[in-house]
């Protein structure tokens, strides 16, 4: 059955969840296969490069899931100064990787969103206005994305989540603060204002269905979206869903993997559907498989997302348990990397921003 459906030029809902679904080796090996196809036909084979600067765990958000909860007083709060972020970025331009994503938690202070304006303005200057900037840093006002699209930035990643509504509110307390429509909104705004938008899902959240994920992938269609940042949802044991999946025996390595599993066929599935967007083979893959990236790459994503956060940071930008890299430096997560790439056949898109296709298109 999984054939024919792989053969339509549509994929119905229906279809989403088929394929979403199987467990069976060799039907997730076709779909792995015509996944990587698509991609070949629709972006190539050139994989391209965002160095992650992960400059703040500062967040005001009490998300359930996430390790750098405002909640959890095991983390060492940090931020990394405008000079080391800069030197990152710099680093990061050196390296002819194309592009830098700068992430962290969720401030909405003039502080911040001043210093975050600075960052970008600065960051353009030292690198003659090269480097791609991708921002990752959760829901603003829409003069405060205008503010920082004019300094120069040019793509914004903010993950949905989950587009179930009832699953959403489930997974982040109810305190007014963590509003689905309010995210929902800040994703039209980034679009109005200029932003190439990404967003993505956690894949295997506790009560979260096949058809939930199916859902998600034709929100991304629905909304035009161009850059798809999605992973695996892994246990933070310092978090109450992390607790609460622990207590429930649902951290077994039969239930990592099935989520692993899940997490490859989300990634397939979604370049099936959308076709011509970005999508990152996300550190979460690599946290639940030692080669989770580059089997993210053969099922059909393009975008890799190096760490490139300042040593003695990285320890304490633990969104959950067992994240990768953080022993490595900026140089040996560089050297890994490419090894990896070359290793299923693609390439470096070394010097290129790597714009998804989407974009200017739609
Ligand atoms: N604070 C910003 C936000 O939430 O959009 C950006 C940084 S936040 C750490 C980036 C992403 O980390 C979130 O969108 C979420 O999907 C992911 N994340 C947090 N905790 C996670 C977990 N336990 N497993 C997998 N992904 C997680
Ligand atoms: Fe803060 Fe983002 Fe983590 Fe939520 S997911 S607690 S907003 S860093």
């Amino acid at each position: 059955m999984i054939e024919t459906i792989l053969q339509k030029e549509q994929l119905s809902h229906a279809d989403l969840c088929t394929l979403l679904a199987t467990k069976d080796r060799r039907d997730m090996d076709a779909l792995f296969a015509a996944a990587y196809q698509t991609k070949l036909k629709y972006v190539g084979n050139k994989v391209y490069y965002r160095g992650l600067i992960e400059f703040s765990n500062v967040c005001t958000k009490d998300c359930y899931y996430c390790g750098i909860r405002s909640s959890n007083t095991n983390v060492l709060s940090f931020n990394m100064s405008e000079d080391e972020i800069v030197e990152a970025a710099i680093w990061t331009w050196k390296n002819r990787y194309g592009s830098v994503t700068l992430q962290s938690g969720e401030r909405e202070d003039a502080d911040f969103t001043d210093f975050v304006e600075r960052l970008i303005l600065r960051i353009n200057e030292e690198t003659n206005n090269e480097l791609g900037i991708t921002l990752c840093i959760g829901e603003q006002e829409r003069e405060v994305y205008e503010r920082w699209f004019a300094a120069g930035s040019h793509r914004y990643l903010l993950r949905i989540e989950t587009t179930n509504p009832e699953l959403f509110a489930k997974i982040h307390p109810q305190d007014g603060n963590h509003n689905f429509e309010r995210r929902l909104a800040c994703i039209k705004t980034l679009q109005e204002v200029g932003f190439q938008v990404g967003t993505g899902v956690m894949i295997g959240l506790p009560g979260q269905t096949i058809e939930d994920l199916a859902n998600d992938i034709m929100f991304f269609k629905a909304h035009n979206i161009d850059m798809i940042g999605m992973g695996p949802y892994i246990v933070s044991s310092d978090t109450p869903m992390g607790q609460e999946v622990l207590a429930a025996g649902g951290n077994s390595a039969k239930a990592k993997r099935e989520r692993f599993l899940l997490g490859l066929k989300m990634v397939a599935v979604t370049r099936l559907y959308l076709k011509d967007v970005n999508i990152a083979a996300t550190t979460a893959l690599q946290a639940l498989n030692p080669v989770g990236r580059e089997k993210g790459l053969q099922a059909g994503a393009n975008i890799l997302m190096p760490i490139v956060t300042t040593e003695g940071y990285r320890e304490n930008y633990q969104l959950y348990d067992e994240k990768p890299c953080v022993e490595d430096t900026a140089d040996e997560c560089k050297d890994c990397l490419a090894a990896r790439v070359t290793s299923v056949g693609d390439e470096i898109g070394f010097g290129e921003r790597g714009d998804s296709p989407h974009f200017f298109d739609r």
